[in-house]
């Protein structure tokens, strides 16, 4: 297939020079298969070494490259120009998030959500000489959430970061539920209480976004009604 020629609309944005947001336009001559990330990394290299955005595994694993790709969240390395169906793409970066420059913006606050539930293993017995095993029908329920490469993606599309940001978020909730299904875990009284809040599963939406944006098939929303409904059972774990 011949290239065909794309417009990226993408916005930039230096906190330390600009006064605001601004976007900027770039053509790019498009390859059949091109990602947005290919694209990017084009306009980087040939067009303007300016501009900001984070990637490193280019194969969906290491989530880093999560960014507002015409208006839907979506991992830059695993979507197609040519999917996109619009001779003009916009590119901006994940919502929800403090920007450091462009499309990159800063992890921190969204990381210390995640360490906030407390993302290990905290079993009642000893250490045993071998793994702790657990039978496969067991561990159906927590598997899932095993599946997180923290992206952010389900943050960005969340609307309830806008008006609290102190909300722990789908995918430390996700995170959460992922030990709170653990069989092998002993923690589950504290682990509620981490959650039982006014940021935590009660202040959730249910609007399940989180759910249809995830790049590898999380269902946060349904572990943080779960986790609301063993909160009920179990007391209010506040
Ligand atoms: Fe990304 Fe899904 Fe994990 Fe959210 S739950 S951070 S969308 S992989």
């Amino acid at each position: 297939m011949e290239p065909t020629a794309f417009t990226f609309a993408i916005e930039r944005y230096d906190p330390e020079s600009d006064e605001s947001p601004r976007v900027q336009h770039y053509e790019v001559e498009v390859t059949d298969g091109m990602t947005v990330l290919e694209a990017l990394l084009r306009i980087q290299a040939e067009l303007d070494g300016s501009l900001a955005f984070r990637y490193a595994c280019r194969g969906a694993v290491c989530g880093s490259c999560a960014m507002l790709i015409n208006g839907e969240v979506a991992l830059a390395c695993r979507t197609q120009v040519n999917g996109l169906w619009t001779d003009v793409i916009t590119v901006g970066p994940v919502p929800n998030q403090p920007v450091l420059k462009d499309l990159v913006v800063d992890m921190g606050p969204f990381f210390e959500k995640d360490l906030a539930v407390e993302p290990w293993l905290q079993p009642a017995d000893p250490a045993p000489e071998g793994e702790r095993l657990v039978r496969p029908a067991e561990w159906a329920e927590a598997e899932p959430y095993t599946n997180c490469i923290l992206c952010a993606s389900c943050h960005g599309v969340c609307p309830v970061p806008a008006r609290d940001p102190e909300y722990l978020g789908p995918a430390a909730l996700a995170k959460h539920y992922r030990f709170l299904a653990d069989p092998r875990d002993a923690a589950d009284d504290e682990r509620l209480t981490l959650v039982g809040g006014e940021h935590g599963v009660s202040a959730c939406d249910t609007v399940w976004k989180c759910v249809r944006v995830c790049p590898k098939g999380v269902p946060p929303t349904k572990g943080i009604l779960v986790t609301r409904e063993r909160l009920s059972s179990e007391g209010d774990g506040t």
